[in-house]
């Protein structure tokens, strides 16, 4: 099995923006195009092995909120150790875009992996394939995700689209991979019939 974080879901918790901020966000993000816009930026987050969930506005216009953005640094923490480390805000830009560009502005992400200690990498590199030594995790400038209800192959598409960083797709464990690194591509364990960046 390849995935970057196995270990099971625990507590439940909710980390809920007002709800003012969530139908304003909605109003605006139908008219204005990603990123660049005078608007709350919106996440709404499943953590698939905390079972936490957050809906957070982490940038207004262009700036971000240290607030949110320290709420969603605990959010992707290590969460096999607990360990918690400042995430590079353009990742939630690129998943902010992620789900305008498909069509599901309010859709919710899975998070597969946020954050890893240099030690879980090091674990994880020991007990499955596919985990890069000098993993963006590790700097806390990857994330892991799926869409509920959305072809993760469509998301990856979607993810290349941007040129903004790497892309991952890792079909057998359907996730993708995306970082703020230089901006490259790849497939992991790719089935004969799907060539990298079909
Ligand atoms: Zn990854």
């Amino acid at each position: 099995m390849t995935s970057c974080c196995f270990w099971g879901a625990s507590a439940l918790l909710l980390l809920i923006a007002p709800s003012g901020a969530r139908a304003q966000s909605r109003a605006a993000s139908s008219q204005q195009s990603p990123s660049n816009g005078s608007r709350d930026h919106l996440l709404q987050l499943y953590n698939t092995h905390t079972g936490e969930r957050v809906e957070i506005v982490y940038r207004h216009d262009d700036q971000y909120i240290p607030f949110a953005l320290a709420k969603l640094d605990y959010f992707l923490r290590d969460h096999r150790t607990g360990d918690v480390r400042h995430f590079d805000p353009r990742l939630y830009d690129i998943l902010f875009d992620l789900t305008s560009s498909i069509g599901h502005p309010d859709g919710e992400i899975d998070i597969v992996c946020g954050y890893r200690t240099p030690s879980t990498n090091e674990s994880l590199r020991a007990h499955t394939t596919g985990v890069a030594k000098n993993s963006l995790h590790i700097q806390a400038e990857a994330i892991d995700l799926r869409m509920p209800g959305v072809d993760t192959l469509k998301l990856r598409k979607a993810a290349l689209a941007l040129h903004r960083g790497g892309v991952g797709y890792y079909p057998h464990s359907d996730f993708i991979h995306v970082d703020v690194g230089r901006v490259r591509q790849w497939c992991f364990d790719c089935p004969a019939t799907l060539a990298v960046g079909d």
